[in-house]
């Protein structure tokens, strides 16, 4: 069997899990991976970034929990689209997580906006 370097190329001899023929190709392979994800999630992250930073800003240091308009928020410029996680309370309501905060559709017009408890 042909097994090359999965960096450039070059035929490889020795160890069959062997992956690469240097460690300068097995460390250019791992920087440009590292380079093409930075590049690839740049974008979701400054979203969610800011998402966040939006419902920090509304909820001060001390709330828990408050409603506000959708369209508020949509103002400010969240983004529903992007969340880092999804839950169904024993009620069947849905929240969607922001890292720490997690937000719910209470009415058609109205967001419920809650600090998730620390762990
Ligand atoms: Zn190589």
């Amino acid at each position: 069997m042909n097994r090359q370097c999965e960096h450039c190329g070059t035929a490889l001899t020795g160890r069959s899990d062997k992956r690469f023929c240097s460690v300068k190709c097995k460390n250019d392979f791992n920087a440009s991976r590292r380079r093409e994800t930075r590049f690839v999630t740049r974008e979701v992250d400054r979203i969610l970034h800011r998402n966040r930073e939006i419902l920090q800003t509304i909820m001060g240091e001390k709330r828990n929990k408050m409603t506000i308009a959708r369209l508020e928020l949509a103002k400010m410029g969240f983004n529903f689209d992007y969340i880092t996680g999804i839950y169904e309370n024993r009620q069947g309501k849905v929240y969607h997580n922001v890292y720490d905060f997690a937000w719910m559709a209470f009415s058609t017009q109205e967001i419920l906006i809650v600090r998730k408890k620390k762990k």
